[in-house]
């Protein structure tokens, strides 16, 4: 028997010791990539978060901005991982974590037995093409923006699905309903319904970064400073107006351009 490398194989085995070596390097990849794209799970959740609370104190709608790249990558990871280790569990024994790391490290302890098996060859080259693709997908997620639910109304029924377009898209198509809509209208339409929506600066700030609006939180106080923007009144903590902020934001931006 030869292994995929070229070299002699020892009885019994389908890839070699150097082969398998490999591999283990790959399966020791697992955790930091894991970590990667639950860091970046982790952060549209908590951008949900802010969009929610914005959302009931007045009519702004920011719903999650969902990296499906990131996501995906993350099941297929995951999935390979399970698969391939509870095959290893039938000659190697019970698994001891059913976490993508603890998968991975199961299988670098039975790398032995792994490489016994006759299905172990082709293990490197998709764990390797499943690790570049989950890096990937965190490296270039891409800036998407909210433009609202889609609100077509199918067969009587209003289609709540978000959606969530790359920043530079001009048109996106509702994965649920299949309603293409022009994304520009729709986020002129978005701001305009959050026009008397009030709230505190960094509500604003993440709120806004939604729609594809930065603002810096030094530009906001340098605004407030300035006079160009106006609390509205409230007991306590100083809240603002979306509107008034998106109006400045956009009256410096113009200001910015080169001429
Ligand atoms: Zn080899
Ligand atoms: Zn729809």
């Amino acid at each position: 028997m030869i292994c995929k490398c070229g070299s002699e194989l020892p009885g019994g085995f389908y890839v070699c010791a150097s082969c398998g070596e490999s591999l283990a390097y790959a399966l020791a990849e697992v955790d930091s990539v894991v970590e990667v794209l639950d860091a970046g799970v982790a952060r549209t959740s908590l951008t949900a978060g802010y969009g929610e609370r914005v959302s009931s104190s007045g009519s702004l709608h920011a719903p999650l901005p969902i990296d499906e790249g990131v996501f995906d990558a993350r099941h297929a990871l995951h999935t390979w991982l399970m698969r391939k280790g509870l095959l290893l569990a039938e000659v190697s024994g019970p698994l001891t974590s059913r976490t993508s790391q603890g998968l991975a490290s199961y299988m670098i302890r039975n790398l032995d037995a792994m490489r016994r098996q006759d299905w172990a060859p082709g293990l490197e080259a998709e764990l390797r093409g499943l690790l570049k693709k989950a890096t990937q997908a965190c490296q270039a997620p891409g800036e998407r923006v909210s433009v609202g639910n889609c609100g077509a109304i199918v067969a009587d029924v209003e289609c709540t699905n978000p959606l969530t377009p790359l920043k530079d898209q001009d048109e996106i198509r509702c994965k649920v309903c299949g309603t293409t809509w022009d994304v520009k209208a729709r986020q002129r339409d978005a701001i305009g319904a959050s026009w008397n929506a009030v709230g505190p600066p960094p509500l604003i700030i993440k709120a806004l970064a939604q729609y594809g609006i930065h603002v810096r939180m030094s530009s906001f106080k340098n605004w407030v400073k300035l006079g160009h923007l106006q609390p509205v009144d409230g007991e306590g903590r100083k809240e603002y107006r979306v509107n008034e902020v998106w109006a400045v934001a956009k009256r410096m931006k113009e200001r910015r351009k080169p001429a």
